[in-house]
Formats: structure tokens, sequence, C-alpha cells
């Protein structure tokens, strides 16, 4: 059976950071769905059209196109063994919608770590983010900072912050993220599967709590 990860976690706790990692240690599909937003809106797909006016603001987008978007990736053949899900489910009917999804693919929710971290290091921490364009690879300023300023280590592509990284959005994001997202945390913790991890140490530190804890 097909084992899927959920990353739980506050924005710019480091998800996207160590989803990618744990991907590249396990070989597991890493699914970022703020990263197929992102994808859309710079091919100008409709829904990347659609997705922007919510991502600009803060806001989710809504669940039945984030839904069906996340199928369309799970039906990937690289997602066979499984994969690491990092963004999504963000809401208690998207998690409802995963566990059906997921039984139709011979899969289930495995594990879900969770990363804790404190808000206004959470705040500080988005706003010194960069990140590549070609890929989505994550860069902070002042605790990991790249090579050359500007260019991405991995692909050598150009760095940018994120719209949604600015100060005031990054507000609404935790705002968003504590009303609407919080409620998986007993969500997957009454079906015994959460795993908390301390996510205010060093990336390095991070990933090895999680591999420990996931007996990877
Ligand atoms: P992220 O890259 O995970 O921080 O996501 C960036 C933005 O994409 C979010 O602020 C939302 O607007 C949108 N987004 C990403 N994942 C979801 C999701 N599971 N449900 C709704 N909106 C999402």
């Amino acid at each position: 059976m097909a084992k899927f990860l959920v990353l739980l976690g506050p924005p710019g706790v480091g998800k996207g950071t160590q989803a990618k990692i744990l991907s590249d240690r396990t070989g597991l599909a890493h699914i970022s769905s703020g990263d197929l937003f992102r994808e859309n809106l710079k091919n100008q797909t409709e829904l990347g059209k659609l997705a922007q006016t919510y991502m600009g603001r803060g806001e989710l987008v809504p669940d039945d196109v984030t839904i069906a978007m996340i199928r369309e990736r799970l039906a990937q053949p690289d997602c066979s063994a499984g994969a690491i899900l990092d963004g999504f489910p963000r809401t208690p009917s998207q998690a409802d919608a995963l566990a059906v999804m997921l039984d139709e693919f011979n899969g289930h929710v495995d594990a879900v770590p969770f990363i804790i971290g404190a808000e206004d290091v959470l705040v500080e921490r988005l706003s010194d983010r960069w990140t590549c364009r070609a890929n989505g690879h994550i860069f902070n300023q002042k605790s990991n900072p790249p090579d050359k300023a500007g260019v991405c280590d991995v692909d050598g592509s150009e760095l940018y912050q994120r719209d949604d990284d600015k100060a005031e959005t990054v507000k609404r994001r935790i705002q968003v993220y504590l009303e609407q997202t919080s409620p998986l945390i007993s969500y997957y913790r009454d079906q015994g599967k959460l795993i908390e991890v301390d996510g205010m140490q060093t990336i390095e530190q991070v990933t090895q709590m999680l591999l420990s804890a996931l007996k990877m």
C-alpha cells in the first residue's frame, strides 16, 4: 500500500524545505500545492488566474478546485509508492477528500509530522525568504543564504521574493492558518498519526528529528 506523509505547520516553519530534503532522501514524490498554483500562474492557466486572486490576499483557494488539482497530481505515476504532501490538506474538508482519494489510489496517510514554530519568528523568516524561480528551492537571507546573491545554488535560476511573503500578507496567512488549518492538528491527533517536531532548530536538526520520528 502506498504511503503518504502530510506535513503540517504554519507558513514559514520550513515545510517546503523539509519536504524537498525528505523527498530527496526517501525517493517519495514531493507534492506542494503552493508550487502547483504558482506553476499554473506562471503558465497563465485559468486555474492559475483564479488562484492568484486568493493567493495575493493570503486567503485559501476554494476547496473544490484545490482538491481537483491535487487529485490530478496524485494520479501521476511517480506517486504510486506514495508522496510527501506539503501545503495540502489545509482544511478538514480537504483532509476528508484526501482520505477518499487515497483510498481510491490504494494508499493512506501514514503519518503527519507537525512542525511547530513561534509566530513572530515566522513573519521574520518569510520576509527574509528567497525562492527559486525555476523549481521553488528555498533560501533565507540570514539562516540559509545562497552562495551567490540572487542565484539558486541548485539550478542557477533567479531567486525572487514571493508577493505573499510581504509582511501584511504573511500576517493574514498566519491568521488563515490558525482559523482554517489548525483544526487539522486535532483531526490527525485523534487518528493517532500526529508527530510533533520543533521547527525552531537548524534545517539539519529538524531533518534528523523528522527522519528518526518517522523511522526512515
Ligand atoms: P504555500 O506555498 O503553501 O505557502 O501556498 C501559497 C498560497 O497558495 C496559499 O496562501 C493559498 O493561497 C494557496 N494554497 C496552497 N495550498 C492550498 C490549499 N491546500 N488550499 C487552499 N489554498 C492553498
